[in-house]
């Protein structure tokens, strides 16, 4: 497989090249040239399989020209046997027809595991046989970097810098990240907000000469195409658990920057019923104003109580962008060119294709604790402020109540306990057992001023040999 930039003006890549580039050099973001398909057969014969051994099927044809089928497969079973559920994604049913996948029972109790715990294991493995070393640097606002930590504290090539705004994320957020140990790991507490760290991430990334010969960073954010892809195969994992492929299913996804439900969208295009995809935000609403406007349009930032969906833009539409205008790479590239400026309006066309699939809602933070609330005292099940969103948004949302609605459970309710002791259910949402100690545990970050040049000579000088 191989694969080609949005904005059609950077080279084509390998997967191996592709899990290491970040953002394309003509600015815009990696997909495959093509996807792979299944049919019917196909995926009926997939429904019998374990998480793992489906993960292996669905992503053997993104990487099999850069990674024997058999290390492969030794990479997916190791990355999935590290989640404390046999189900790996368990689905909850909620209301007829309505159901929530749960996709916290991963290292860091957030759905970027999925695609974390494997993205470290495949950089692990290409720059083990490539003998090369590589940075990483990453600011979060949230599950990011955690996520992004706990997948690469054990890879001897990896250097990792997580930035967070210092004294801004929630206690449990900063020691999942500043409890890990590791001398490669390496918490740095900006003093600024969350646009500062970013701003000093995209930097570094857009001048590199602060770090020795040989290295180079790499991007653990969702533009890198490895996370989309891991993603894909829990769509395809319920979607066979519900009577696909003979039966068609819908989801509802929590969005921020558009990486999860995009996979979603791709699972469809490889052959999997998808009848109905819906964009659930919070106030942050870009994506839920397009549907509406068609114009894609910048807003002052709102904090919330689902913080890990706190966005401005979702960079991951760019990708839908691209087949929304029959992949042609210049009317991509004219639009973000302008969009750098200010508003953006899609055509007709687009947003036809658009709304033919996709459905969206914004969900206030007072609608957000009283759906937690409600589902608590109907089922006696917790939803995190991001699912809660999802869930409510689900049932506003769906066109056909004949049809399967999945809610992805993107995180555990314990990672938020602020917004779900506001719910007023009256009872604290324990951290799972492997985390109860999470608060004794010793906590390593250095805190550093909003200063660029330091900044860098810190990571260079902190550099393992
Ligand atoms: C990252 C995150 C999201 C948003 O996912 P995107 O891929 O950025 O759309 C939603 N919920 C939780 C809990 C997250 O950590």
């Amino acid at each position: 497989m191989k694969y080609i930039s949005t904005r059609g003006e950077a080279p084509t890549l390998s997967f191996e090249e592709v899990l290491l580039a970040g953002l394309a050099s003509d600015g815009g973001l990696y997909l495959p040239v093509e996807l792979p398909a299944f049919s019917e057969a196909q995926l009926t014969a997939m429904r019998s399989m374990s998480y793992p051994e489906l993960a292996f099927e669905i992503m053997l044809p993104f990487v099999e020209e850069s990674i024997p089928a058999q290390d492969f497969r030794a990479i997916v079973d190791d990355c999935y046997s590290v989640f404390r559920h046999d189900a790996v994604a368990p689905m909850v049913q909620l209301a007829p027809n309505q159901w929530v996948l749960e996709l916290f029972h991963g290292p860091t109790l957030a759905f970027k595991d999925f695609a974390l715990q494997l993205l470290g294991r495949l950089l692990d493995y290409v720059l083990e046989r490539q003998h090369r070393k590589v940075v990483i640097m990453g600011a979060t606002s949230g599950d990011t970097g955690s996520a992004a930590i706990e997948g690469c504290r054990r890879c001897s090539n990896i250097d990792i810098y997580i930035l967070h705004p210092h004294q801004r994320v929630s206690e449990v957020q900063r020691r999942q990240m500043t409890t890990v140990p590791g001398e490669r790991i390496h918490n740095i507490a900006l003093q600024g907000n969350f646009d500062d760290c970013q701003a000093a991430v995209k930097a570094s990334f857009g001048d590199q000469g602060f770090l020795p010969e040989g290295r180079s960073l790499v991007a653990v954010n969702s533009i890198n195409w490895a996370r989309i892809m891991a993603q894909i195969v829990y769509y395809v994992y319920a979607a066979l658990a519900l009577g696909g492929p003979q039966r068609p299913v819908s989801f509802s996804v929590p969005t921020g920057n558009f990486g999860d439900i995009f996979a979603g969208y791709l699972a469809r295009n490889m052959g999997l019923p998808v009848e109905q995809l819906v964009i659930a935000t919070n106030r942050n609403d870009v994506l839920h104003r397009l549907l509406t406007t068609g114009a894609y349009a910048r807003a002052e930032l709102h904090q919330t109580l689902s913080p890990s969906m706190d966005i401005t833009v979702s960079s991951n539409f760019e990708r839908l962008m691209f087949d929304l205008y029959d992949r042609d790479a210049t009317a991509v590239a004219d639009l973000m060119r302008h969009f750098n400026d200010g508003d953006i309006q899609l055509s007709e066309p687009a947003m036809q294709r658009l709304g033919s699939l996709f459905s969206s809602q914004c969900v206030s933070d007072e609608e957000t604790t009283a759906v937690i609330g409600e589902v608590y005292r109907r089922n006696e099940y917790l939803l995190d402020p991001h699912s809660a969103i999802g869930f409510k948004a689900a049932r506003d949302c769906r066109r056909d109540s004949d049809v399967p609605m999945v809610t992805l459970a993107t995180a555990h309710p314990a990672k938020f306990p602020a917004a779900v002791a506001s719910a007023g259910v009256g009872i604290e949402p324990a951290l799972p057992a492997h985390m109860a100690d999470l608060f004794e545990r010793e906590e390593r970050f250095d805190v550093l001023p909003k200063d660029l040049a330091g900044l860098q000579s810190f990571m260079a000088e902190h550099l393992s040999a």
